[in-house]
């Protein structure tokens, strides 16, 4: 079972109604009430309040070139101010606004980053829209416009120096967009848990998908088949995804959370309870305090039913202040 660090944690919070003036329009899943309700559960439950919230910053043009191509930053800010329906695909809605907002997402992220890796917080959850993980660094995917977390880690590896990061991505879907920008990149260790690419969107993230050239071995993906319950999953979680990070020893840990692998979500076909993730977020805190000092910056990804995004949410937060109760098994 995780141990109990009873002292409270500064928690870092990024939360502001500006990521739901990103307007995908009518029927997308990836909607503005994700976060509209979350925040409403997250101020009833007094978590906004036990967190230092982090104010949403924009991303600077350097830092956004870490990852992505400049033709592509030109080309998805023309398109938001010319006021296209989407970029790349359908999939990606856009508004005049997505631009300005994608950039405060990222900055955000980066921020959170920044005062982890500074000491002024012990760790942080960014629940920012749009989300980032199908980003590629030239093209939008699957309602991602900027790869968040990649930027995040480009930033520690970058400016703070750090030789070895570690994301950990369990949204239901393969981060593609983080894969491809660290395949040949020895520092960052990217491992992915989602279901299997022969059923579910975007069709990558095969286990024999493990790196390029310097960066071989630092990409381990587990694709899980459809129906998979708790105890199969969290078999995976514990053994291969945990244990692995553990053995590349990052100085700090990147969680690309999405909340769609839960049996209610509408977009795939995961049957994980509630109380899978909250053994998701006890665990994975619970491994940063033993492997890097407890430095952790969480992103939200998915998570398309709104009752069960704010309870794992809720939960997960409390899991990095420390006040969450583990669930006994
Ligand atoms: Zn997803």
């Amino acid at each position: 079972m995780p141990s109990h660090h009873p002292e409270k944690r500064r928690t870092g919070l990024v939360l502001d109604p500006v990521f739901e003036r990103h307007a995908t329009g009518w029927g997308h899943p990836e909607r503005p009430q994700r976060l509209s309700e979350l925040r409403k559960r997250l101020d009833a439950d007094g978590l906004t309040a036990a967190c230092t919230i982090i104010p949403p910053t924009p991303a600077e043009r350097e830092s956004l070139l870490s990852v992505h191509t400049e033709s592509y930053l030109r080309r998805l800010e023309q398109a938001c101010r010319a006021g296209e329906k989407f970029i790349d695909t359908p999939d990606s809605q856009i508004c005049p606004e997505s631009w300005q907002i994608s950039l405060l997402a990222a900055g955000s992220v980066i921020e959170a980053a920044d005062l982890v890796a500074r000491g002024q917080l012990d760790n942080a959850f960014c629940a920012v829209r749009p989300p980032g993980h199908h980003a590629e660094s030239g093209e939008s995917m699957g309602f991602c416009l900027l790869n968040n977390i990649a930027l995040a880690a480009r930033r520690l590896t970058g400016l703070h120096g750090l030789e070895r990061v570690a994301i950990l991505d369990w949204d239901v879907h393969h981060g593609n967009g983080t894969q491809h920008i660290f395949e040949e990149d020895p520092a960052v260790f990217f491992v992915s848990l989602h279901q299997s690419p022969l059923s579910l969107y975007p069709g990558t993230g095969f286990a024999s998908e493990r790196g390029k050239g310097d960066g071989l071995g630092t990409i381990l993906n587990i694709p899980l088949e459809a129906g998979t319950s708790d105890e199969q999953y969290l078999a995976a979680f514990e053994n291969s995804a945990l244990a692995s990070i553990e053995k590349f020893a990052p100085q700090f840990l990147l969680i690309s959370a999405g909340f769609d692998a839960h049996r209610n979500d509408p977009l795939a076909g995961l049957s994980l309870s509630s109380r899978a993730f909250e053994m998701m977020s006890l665990l994975s805190v619970e491994l940063a305090w033993r492997v890097c000092g407890g430095r952790v910056v969480t992103v939200l990804e998915g998570g398309y039913d709104l009752e069960v995004l704010a309870d794992c949410v809720s939960f997960h937060i409390r899991a990095l202040l420390g006040t969450a109760e583990g669930p006994d098994r």
